[in-house]
């Protein structure tokens, strides 16, 4: 079960016959990152068709569906609402007309700011229908009478926060990324030569396209019948990044190669690290599933300590993020995960974690093995603690509800009922990745928040009704 959520992917594929279907396929490899509502939104070159719903992409899409929406340009999304609520209405790609022009947006992330564009644009008497903060930035660009790049960066000059975006229009598409980098985004090449864009490159994988290069931070990047062509916005003289190192940690794909590495491989190299900061006398070491196979891999060949399985996953036990209560939850957990009792009883146990959020979900694992027999359970988290909340993206509890916020290790020990427990350090973590570590957001661990959050900032406030309709 996953205590914190992805915000959202994003797919785009232009000037291909398959444009829809493998919109389709892309979602599906990027199921992870949302399984609230999935969406497709497709251009014939003139005219925009959608089709969206709530649910997983299996659940919203069937061969007759994708039919009613065959053309050769397409954008997608898979969505978990951090702000906006879940909610038919709310499932993109969302549309909108400039003019006479239609076009379409996708979006993965938050903004920062959204409240306040959205109650400027409320006084100009613009009506919302959605309650997500992507609704702003498609009314932004609506009050254009057409769109150009010039006409997109001037809004997103007026944004503050993360945001990836795929917008569509009848002719082309445009990829876009913050100037920050929060999120993912890369740009793939099909077989006969057409473009698509993804969250994550797992995306590629599956349309069997070629990975070209990321979207880079603060690149417009518009895809037409003439090809690729790149434009810059935003500020030019910015020191630092904030690629999500959470993306790393837990986040994206193992087979994806985001923010230009593989993300196994640095999940690897965690273990490892974690593996030299904090060893552990141990029999077998196995991993929390199944997030943590990678690091916990890395843990085992670094300390030469057996890597073995600990629990098999049921895959029939429904979605445990819906559940509405702890009590709940804990029960789902033990729905999905059955402890291999002759494999751990007796057993000194080095169990890997990629991230620890509420702790309670992990402190019900780690009962199953005692239950089971396991005679010693020494919990490796490769990652920092987790003390911050997160507003670009990522749906991590209150911060009161976080199990290191206002605990010391010690305490985090006591509460886990586990005989030893070690993090990795930030260092530690930002010395298995390959960018410099400016260049990294790793807000919810330092509470480094790369740009100013508004004092009280409720990334929630979108849900609530719009001030027109109170
Ligand atoms: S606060 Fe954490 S989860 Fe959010 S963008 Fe930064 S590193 Fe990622």
């Amino acid at each position: 079960m996953r205590e914190a959520k992805h915000s959202c992917g994003l797919v785009g594929v232009f000037d291909h016959r398959d444009a829809a279907a493998f919109a389709h396929l892309a979602l599906h490899a990027q199921q992870h990152r949302g399984q609230e509502a999935a969406g497709i939104c497709t251009s014939d070159g003139r005219r925009l068709s959608k089709h969206a719903g709530l649910g997983l992409v299996s659940d919203v899409f069937n061969a007759e569906t994708l039919a009613t929406i065959r053309n050769p340009n397409a954008i997608g999304h898979v969505r978990y609402s951090t702000t906006g609520g879940c909610s038919t209405r709310n499932a993109q790609p969302l549309r909108f007309h400039a003019g006479d022009v239609p076009f379409a947006i996708a979006h993965n992330g938050n903004l920062t700011n959204a409240s306040e564009i959205r109650a400027r644009l409320e006084n100009q008497g613009i009506t919302f229908d959605a309650t997500s903060d992507t609704e702003i930035i498609g009314h932004l660009l609506a009050a254009n009478d057409d769109i150009s790049v010039d006409s997109i960066a001037c809004a997103l000059d007026q944004l503050e926060g993360a945001y990836c975006l795929a917008i569509l229009l009848p002719d082309r598409i445009h990829a876009i990324r913050d100037p920050l980098g929060f999120r993912p985004l890369c740009i793939g090449q099909l077989e006969d030569g057409s473009y698509a864009v993804a969250s994550e490159t797992c995306a590629f994988d599956i349309i069997d396209a070629e990975y070209i290069r990321d979207v880079q931070p603060g690149e417009i990047v518009t895809i037409d019948k003439t090809g690729l062509s790149s434009t810059r916005f935003g500020p030019t003289n910015l020191k630092r990044g904030a690629a999500c190192i959470f993306e790393h940690v837990y986040f994206a794909d193992p087979s994806s190669d985001i923010f230009g590495e593989n993300v196994h491989l640095a999940r690897e190299r965690m273990g490892r690290q974690l593996a030299r900061e904090a060893p552990a006398d141990a029999d077998l070491c196995i991993a929390i599933p199944n997030c943590a196979r990678c690091a916990a891999i890395g843990f085992s060949h670094e300390s030469d300590t057996p890597f073995g399985r600990g629990f098999t996953t049921s895959h029939y036990s429904g979605r445990s993020f819906i559940m509405p209560d702890q009590a709940e939850r804990e029960r789902q957990v033990r729905m999905k995960l059955r402890v291999l009792k002759d494999v751990v009883r007796g057993k000194r146990l080095a169990v890997i974690e990629d991230s620890v959020v509420r702790g309670t979900t992990t402190r019900t694992k780690l009962n199953e093995l005692r239950r089971a027999g396991a005679t010693e359970i020494h919990l490796r988290v490769a990652s920092p603690p987790i003390r911050h909340g997160c507003y670009f993206g990522i749906d991590f509890p209150d911060p009161a509800k976080l199990v290191a916020t206002d605990r010391t290790i010690e305490q985090i020990r006591a509460f886990l009922e586990v005989d030893s427990l070690a993090y990795l350090s930030t260092e530690g973590m930002l010395s298995c990745v390959g960018m410099p570590g400016e260049t990294y957001c790793t807000a919810c661990f330092t509470g480094d928040y790369p740009i100013k959050v508004p004092e009280g900032f409720d990334k929630f406030a979108m849900e609530r009704p719009p001030r027109n309709i109170q």
